[in-house]
């Protein structure tokens, strides 16, 4: 993974960068303007699964309804249910109501004020507790969500799989070392502001992105293929048909110009697997006439999010053709990198 704040000094810049444009730039939220506790909490839960214009009005109602812990821990459940009529996952209330009781009863009716006792209460997760604690309270803690998760994958160029446990943990530690020692609930916000405004899942806005200058992605251009989110934790297949194109005793090699192995040297070759008339129709098209083909060997190439499924045709020819190198086997394997997915077909030229 290359290191992009290598220094306390670049962790300092990206904080400042990164709060100076939250504090022009984030929006007006009625949790914002008054952020107790309580309502923080409210805020959080409410926003799990719901977007933050629908909850806005929900918000405002629940909270002129119900202003306290307290007041929440005596409302019936049929009049929780009734303020969130329509805001879904319902289950969130009631727990809320939970939390409450336990609050009246053990905490005087006020919210726990540290992650830790957070997570103890009902319906509060790992990221809530982050939220809540670093919001409400200023503890040092991180809150990493979905945004969050995608905006270190771009920062870092990481392509671990975010739904894997162990990648979301590694970010969230990558997120830890990143927190400032002041302004911890706008910085978490920020970035979560960040991932809704700007860093978004299609087509983020880099030019506007106050951290550009700290991101992988946007200077080698990988900001659609990150973050990687695999279901099923494997890499992604791609068929390659490679071609061993003879030119007398020369072998025809072209450098590589797209990102992944970018600058390595490779030997031509197809997207897809194809048989031997597919080979001979393309070669011809590329200017060349072909005098004999045979299959060679199928391989793997692995990568960290792709593997790469390759079938191979050993094709003599009778001319060379604009826009690739030829030359001798030995000069190959002594002078031109080559992407080690093809140095498994160099035999093919000895
Ligand atoms: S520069 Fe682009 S990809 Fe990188 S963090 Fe900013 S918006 Fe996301």
């Amino acid at each position: 993974m290359e290191q992009i704040m290598k220094s306390q000094t670049d962790s300092n810049k990206f904080q400042k960068a990164l709060l100076e444009w939250y504090q022009k730039n984030k929006r007006e939220m009625p949790w914002r303007s008054k952020p107790t506790p309580y309502r923080i909490w409210l805020s959080e839960i409410m926003l799990q699964q719901t977007r933050v214009d629908t909850v806005i009005p929900y918000f405002e109602k629940f909270f002129k309804h119900i202003p306290t812990i307290i007041d929440l821990a005596r409302t019936s459940d049929q009049d929780l249910l009734k303020l969130w009529e329509g805001l879904g996952y319902y289950r969130r209330v009631i727990n809320m109501k939970k939390a409450a009781i336990h609050l009246v009863e053990n905490n005087n009716g006020k919210l726990y004020d540290n992650k830790k006792d957070l997570l103890t209460l009902a319906g509060i997760g790992e990221y809530s507790a982050g939220a809540i604690a670093s919001i409400a309270f200023q503890e040092k803690v991180c809150a990493v969500d979905g945004n969050v998760l995608r905006i270190m994958a771009r920062l870092y160029g990481d392509y671990g799989n975010i739904l894997q446990p162990t990648v979301s943990k590694r970010f969230t530690d990558m997120v830890e070392k990143l927190l400032p020692d002041s302004s911890i609930g706008d910085f978490n916000q920020a970035l979560m502001e960040l991932g809704a405004l700007i860093c978004t899942p299609k087509s983020p806005d880099c030019i506007h992105c106050p951290v550009m200058n700290f991101c992988i992605a946007e200077k080698s251009m990988l900001q659609n293929e990150l973050p990687v989110r695999d279901k099923q934790g494997v890499r992604r297949k791609e068929d390659k048909t490679v071609l061993i194109i003879q030119f007398k005793n020369r072998f025809a090699i072209t450098k590589r110009e797209n990102r992944l192995l970018e600058g390595l040297w490779e030997f031509p070759v197809m997207d897809g697997h194809h048989d031997k008339d597919e080979v001979i129709e393309t070669i011809e098209k590329w200017g060349m006439k072909v005098l004999s083909i045979a299959a060679v060997k199928k391989e793997k190439a692995l990568f960290s999010h792709i593997e790469w499924d390759m079938a191979g045709f050993h094709i003599m020819v009778n001319n060379k053709c604009d826009g690739m190198t030829f030359e001798a086997a030995d000069k190959i394997v002594d002078e031109y990198p080559i992407a080690s997915a093809y140095q498994k077909y160099i035999s093919e030229l000895l």
